[in-house]
């Protein structure tokens, strides 16, 4: 109802729409549509009542309402069951709070601000309120539980398009789980999952992505390995759209990964990641070396030839890769 009666004050906006119009349109009464105008406007519409002559939508808050979501979203079911709030720990923790009640697949869980936002090992994931997409989604995959960590790539796969469709943006994709723009990180991905034996129960993605994070708002530890979108993009980035953008990628790329697995990902993964002919540093939990990362193969595993030529077969969950060129290139 909330939808279709912005959808009406939208097309009139500036001219006004008396409530008996409206309710008519809508086959209520004046006092529904008196209490969903109400709803509205303590979500942050500032809609005036002009007397006589009835309802002026005159502002739509910079927020990532559902309704707003609800008008941009082109998928055919993912993100159709969608959980909003204001501020929360994590959207990763909320979606698996979804899941374990049983939510539907492709439930997706966003908030304005994340306070514990977490990468993975355990760090932090800093997500100041409306300033970046701050997002979950839930998957109930048929593939098998070891497949799950390719869940990173597909989600990289389609942030790096969307994010690349806004002018002067050209992102690319750090193994495993990090887009970088300008060598900085732009967004990170998150992936956990609630297996049994063979099974996947859900798999839970969560993105982080900087849209526009005030350099003087970014924690000094991360202020030169940091950036937003707002920063590069030649043409404002609204974060509805943005959102709405990514997760019609997310839909077409798990379709096709259930059509013909993941091999068509990998390869347009490879197409965009900023890893693969690098020098790399691995930093693994007992032991640092450097070498070359070659390729990654069928398994989403990232392959580094070392010094003396061995190659080592990197797994995402336990290392972190920092470019091995030192000074002013992190990664
Ligand atoms: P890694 O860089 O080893 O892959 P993670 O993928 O786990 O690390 O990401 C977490 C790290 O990202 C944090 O330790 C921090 O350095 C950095 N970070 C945290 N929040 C942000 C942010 N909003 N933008 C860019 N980098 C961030």
């Amino acid at each position: 109802m909330r939808g279709k009666i912005l959808n009406i004050l939208r097309a009139s906006a500036p001219e006004p729409v008396s409530g008996e119009e409206l309710a008519s349109k809508l086959g209520v009464s004046r006092t529904a549509i008196w209490k969903n105008i109400q709803a509205l406007k303590e979500e942050g519409y500032q809609i005036a009542a002009l007397t006589k002559k009835g309802y002026v939508l005159e502002n739509i808050p910079d927020k990532l309402l559902p309704v707003e979501i609800a008008q941009q979203l082109k998928t055919k079911w993912l993100g159709h069951e969608l959980h909003y709030v204001d501020s929360t720990g994590s959207t990763n923790a909320m979606c698996k709070t979804y899941a374990n009640e049983g939510c539907t697949d492709g439930t997706v869980c966003v908030a304005e601000e994340q306070t514990g936002g977490r990468g993975r090992l355990s760090r932090g994931w800093f997500s100041p309120a409306g300033k970046g997409l701050w997002f979950s989604v839930v998957l109930e995959p048929p593939f098998l539980p070891e497949e799950a960590p390719k869940c990173t790539l597909l989600a990289a796969v389609a942030v790096v398009k969307a994010v690349n469709s806004y002018k002067g943006v050209h992102a690319a994709i750090k193994w495993p789980n990090d887009i970088l723009l300008d060598g900085k990180k732009l967004v990170g991905i998150l992936t956990e999952m609630s297996a049994e034996f063979g099974h996947i129960n859900y798999v839970v993605i969560g993105t982080g992505i900087n849209v526009c994070v005030p350099k003087e708002m970014v924690p000094p530890e991360l202020r030169d390995s940091a950036i937003s979108l707002a920063d590069k993009a030649k043409e404002p980035i609204n974060r509805v759209e943005l959102l709405a953008k990514v997760l019609a990628n997310l839909e077409e790329l798990y379709e096709i990964v259930l059509k013909q697995g993941f091999k068509p990902i990998l390869a347009l993964w490879r197409n965009y990641s900023t890893t693969l002919g690098k020098m790399v540093k691995v930093i693994a939990p007992d032991t640092t070396y450097v070498g070359k990362a070659l390729d990654i193969n069928e398994d989403g595993i990232l392959l580094v030839q070392k010094e003396d030529g061995t190659i080592a077969e990197v797994l995402a969950g336990d290392v972190s890769i920092r470019s091995a060129l030192g000074k002013g290139n992190k990664y």
